[in-house]
């Protein structure tokens, strides 16, 4: 199982939370430490980890507890959450020029994979109904030549070799040029590894990107290495500059701390990931359905999703049914306003009314800055006065004692109080419709 011993690590986390009825400072405590140590023994930076526990810990004693989900169930979705933005979020795709052909750079240490990938991903792309040649740039082992000339027959695609007495930048542009004039869709380059990062094997490739000018210069490296794998793609980025990292060998006993820390240590994106040694064991990195097998709690995570959004429905029913149900006198009005205002932003309020109109920022302002003043107004009325707006309706000398005592003018006083009778009347008609079902926008 990939990544098993990272699971079990955090399984001791949840269990640790069992029968808690909800997440406090506290018992947060011991589930935090078997995360943090789950993630080390998983190989995962220490600065990562330290910044993971603390996010996650921050949002754990943050949130109201969804009803029905229980406290081990709402940590598994936040540590979820937490692990797709760790990843980087979104899966990266790969780039290709607007003019064919698209150059793919492969850069890496000798035994990461680097030939194999060549091939695996002329096969993916291929796939895709992409035409490709790859490029043999590794000149200082023959082996690794003939190895790629194999493989790409194996996969159906021409191999460009000059053997390994010309120079890589030379055999880059001659391949380009060749690939140019076949009309090939996507070039990849297959570039020299050693065993470790020496200058001359930067210079050559920097020399060889200068040549190419690559849509994507990606560094392989093996999962195994751990945090390792990370650090070289931020020390491949410093030096060269790449596009992203693919990932191999995530088939064996990988602790995960490579998937984990690459994005976050280097700013560079996993985009592909090797899972076994066959040609079709290449496939594009999902931060989330990592997160997923991570974890291994897929029922608890879907669970806790839809109980989040029946939440989400009902606090929108909540609301419309204050908004109906109200027979709408000043009262209501402040605790209405109140009630917003506590809510923080008007736009998330009125987002939650299916079918209301979107707002814009400066308009939430506006609105927000109105209600301020109602609110002044409303404070000065007599008890009986917001019971029955109708007394203010009737009164010049009652609205001008409110306009007096709130510091507004006769005629805010006015205005509010046609507000609300004109409230009353949208009201009335909005329930009408959402009788017959849909909303109109209340915008007027
Ligand atoms: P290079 O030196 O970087 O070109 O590495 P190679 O492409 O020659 O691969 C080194 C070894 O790793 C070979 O035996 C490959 O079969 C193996 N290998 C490459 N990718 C994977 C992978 O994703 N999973 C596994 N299990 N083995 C892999």
């Amino acid at each position: 199982e990939m990544f098993g011993q990272l699971t079990s690590g955090l399984e001791s986390a949840w269990n640790k939370l069992k029968g808690e009825e909800v997440l406090t400072k506290e018992n947060i405590v011991e589930p935090m430490r078997d995360i943090r140590r789950a993630l080390l023994e998983a190989d995962v930076s220490l600065p990562v980890v330290r910044r993971f526990v603390q996010s996650v810990s921050d949002q754990a004693v943050g949130v109201g507890l969804v009803r029905g989900v229980k406290p081990d169930q709402q940590l598994v979705k936040i540590v979820h959450d937490e692990l797709v933005k760790l990843m980087g979020g979104e899966v990266s795709e790969l780039v290709f020029a607007k003019s064919a052909p698209t150059v793919i750079l492969l850069a890496g240490l000798q035994g990461v994979g680097k030939t194999t990938v060549c091939a695996k991903l002329a096969n993916y792309l291929k796939k895709q109904g992409k035409s490709c040649m790859l490029i043999a740039g590794d000149v200082y082992r023959p082996a690794a030549i003939d190895q790629l000339v194999i493989l790409g027959e194996q996969v159906g695609v021409p191999v460009y070799t000059e053997g390994t007495d010309v120079k890589p930048s030379e055999i880059a542009r001659k391949g380009l040029s060749e690939a140019k004039k076949k009309n090939i869709d996507v070039v990849i380059v297959d570039t020299a590894g050693r065993l470790q990062i020496d200058k001359g094997m930067m210079d050559e490739l920097k020399d060889v990107k200068l040549i190419l000018n690559p849509t994507e210069v990606l560094l392989v490296v093996d999962a195994m290495t751990g945090q390792e794998a990370a650090a070289l793609v931020t020390t491949f980025n410093l030096e060269i500059g790449i596009t992203g990292a693919i990932l191999t060998k995530l088939d064996g006993d990988s602790r995960g701390g490579a998937a984990l820390s690459v994005k976050e240590v280097s700013g560079k994106p996993i985009k592909l990931v090797g899972r076994g040694e066959r040609m079709e064991d290449l496939e594009p990195f999902y931060p989330n359905r990592m997160a997923g097998r991570i974890l291994g709690m897929g029922d608890v995570l879907s669970f806790v999703e839809k109980a989040q959004e029946v939440m989400r429905q009902e606090d929108a029913e909540e609301l419309k049914k204050k908004i109906m149900s109200a027979n709408f006198d000043f009262n209501d009005f402040l605790k209405q306003t109140r009630a917003v205002a506590k809510m923080g932003s008007m736009t998330r309020v009125i987002g939650m009314i299916p079918g209301m109109a979107k707002v814009t920022p400066a308009q939430v302002r506006e609105a927000e800055k109105n209600l301020k003043i109602m609110e002044a107004m409303i404070e000065v009325m007599t008890p009986e006065e917001r019971e029955k707006p109708e007394l203010l309706a009737e009164s010049p000398e009652r609205r001008k004692r409110v306009a007096q005592a709130s510091g507004k003018t006769e005629q805010q006083v006015s205005q509010l109080v046609a507000q609300l009778f004109q409230m009353r009347v949208r009201m009335k008609n909005l329930m009408g419709v959402m009788e017959g079902g849909s909303i109109p926008s209340l915008s007027n």
